[in-house]
């Protein structure tokens, strides 16, 4: 073993005082200044409080089996508030049975204060490994998954708290196959006060076209389908990446990680097209809930820029051939259907944002008016496209300009090509929208009163409008 050390203090045994209090916030300090939430919040907790109950009912009465395999929980930090670290080990082996945690293995991802880690070394199941140098979360979760020593490996983030058997649901859906990647329904944990607030259970994974992860949630069908069973398994496109559980060999077999990811991000959907694509699927396991501290900020540094953390993918498509993956195209259509695609006649596609509100169809269709809405980045009656052929379509219906005096309404009406009343196109650096044949631009001044209009071009705020992607240059 690397630098472990390798002691059995109770976990009720750990001086929690004496580690926490050796970094709390100084009086005039900023409280989120070290970890983009609130320490002193998060310090006040005892490690071992208690947090609400949030399974659905069904849970409570169900019967997990026993003859599991161990896990190994594999937690990597960097620079992570001690209490917020204590909390997540803590919780592990309060709400395990002792013997599905063979170990955890933290690894301190060269954090400043090598005793951040090093003390929590004494508890029980703790092993410690720290990186000589910064090398971010990707291979830092590697490095401790090749020290585990379990058949099944958990990651988790450095800021979780597991709920009532969390544990026990994730690997009987891996013992079962080991082909399954499960994830448990991730709670919130407020970055403000810490409280700890169960979250939704009908949202799935899914991301957008500028590869950002996002919660979507279950259409109706999807919702109807699952009355009967509410804690049946949910099949996701995508996991959020922080906290899942995968057999170890799988994790192997599959290729890990890209180790040439640096720092954070993108490597939840690197694995999730590879687990679908490569022959296994991802689910969220509705009667295991961990809580996880969501915050808007990162932390800690990228060394080198955000910009480096991309490098060449050649030795990932060779070992994704080697596996017999099915191309991307496969996982579009078979396992993320209800993602729309930009195809190649769109110039720019998705929400068009004004602020926080979004074009609105309202629901309304042909020759209805159109609004602004909170913009709630679930597609829908949200989802716009600026083609080629200049239209800005939702479906089938285009913006279309009846009335070329400033001040009309716009309506929605069935695209046809070639007609003028529905030409527009984006100036001023993508950020307005122009109807060719007026010059008018769109305007929400009259949203709430009528809907959206036909205005003269002007620097109004009212007149900002921005595609969550636009493809061209
Ligand atoms: N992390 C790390 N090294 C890094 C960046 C992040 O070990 O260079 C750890 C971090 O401490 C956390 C996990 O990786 O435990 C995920 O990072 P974070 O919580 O910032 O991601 P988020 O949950 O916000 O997506
Ligand atoms: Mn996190």
């Amino acid at each position: 073993m690397h630098g472990a050390c390798f002691q059995a203090l109770p976990f009720p045994e750990f001086d929690q005082d004496l580690y926490v209090g050796a970094t709390v916030v100084r009086p005039g300090q900023d409280p989120y200044a070290r970890n983009k939430f609130n320490q002193v919040e998060s310090d006040k907790l005892r490690m071992d409080r208690a947090v609400p109950d949030t399974r659905n009912d069904h849970c409570r009465h169900k019967q997990w089996k026993s003859d599991l395999p161990a896990s190994s929980v594999v937690i990597t930090f960097h620079n992570e508030a001690r209490s917020a670290l204590l909390r997540t080990v803590v919780s592990v082996l309060k709400k395990s049975p002792p013997h599905l945690v063979k170990e955890i293995i933290l690894v301190d991802d060269y954090s400043d204060n090598p005793e951040d880690g090093a003390l929590l070394g004494k508890i029980e199941k703790v092993r410690v490994l720290r990186n000589d140098r910064r090398e971010g979360l990707m291979r830092s979760r590697v490095r401790g998954a090749e020290a585990a020593t379990a058949p099944v490996l958990t990651f988790l983030d450095s800021h979780c708290e597991c709920n009532d058997h969390w544990l026990e649901p994730l690997l009987e859906r891996v013992a079962e196959d080991k082909t399954r990647v499960v994830s448990p329904i991730i709670d919130v944990i407020n970055m403000d006060n810490f409280q700890y607030v169960g979250a939704s259970a009908d949202l799935k994974g899914g991301f957008d076209w500028n590869l950002v992860f996002k919660w979507d949630y279950m259409t109706v069908d999807q919702r109807r389908a699952r009355q009967g069973n509410p804690i049946a398994p949910i099949k996701t496109p995508m996991i959020a990446g922080g906290l899942f559980v995968m057999d170890k060999e799988y994790f192997e077999q599959l290729g890990k990680y890209d180790m040439m990811m640096d720092v954070w991000g993108g490597e939840n959907l690197e694995i999730s097209f590879r687990v679908w694509q490569c022959g296994g699927s991802l689910e969220i396991i509705p009667c295991s809930r961990v809580g996880h501290v969501f915050r808007k900020q990162h932390p800690y540094t990228f060394p080198g820029g955000s910009g480096t953390v991309f490098a060449s993918i050649q030795s990932r498509l060779e070992m994704k051939k080697r596996l017999g993956c099915k191309p991307f195209k496969w996982y579009l259509e078979n396992v993320y259907s209800e993602l729309r695609v930009p195809d190649h006649q769109d110039i720019a596609f998705g929400a068009l944002q004004q602020g926080g509100n979004c074009l609105d169809t309202l629901g309304h269709f042909a020759d209805g008016v159109v609004g602004v809405y909170e913009c709630h980045n679930a597609g829908g009656n949200q989802e716009w496209a600026l083609t080629k052929d200049k239209s800005v379509k939702h479906m089938d219906l285009c913006l279309t300009v009846v009335d070329r005096t400033a001040g009309s309404l716009i309506k929605l009406q069935g695209c046809r090509e070639n007609d003028s009343r529905q030409k527009w196109e984006q100036i001023e650096s993508n950020s307005k929208l122009r109807h060719v044949g007026s010059n008018l631009c769109l305007d929400s001044r009259s949203a709430r009163m009528g809907g959206l209009t036909v205005e003269v071009c002007s620097p109004s705020l009212n007149q900002q409008w921005k595609f969550t992607l636009n493809l061209q240059s």
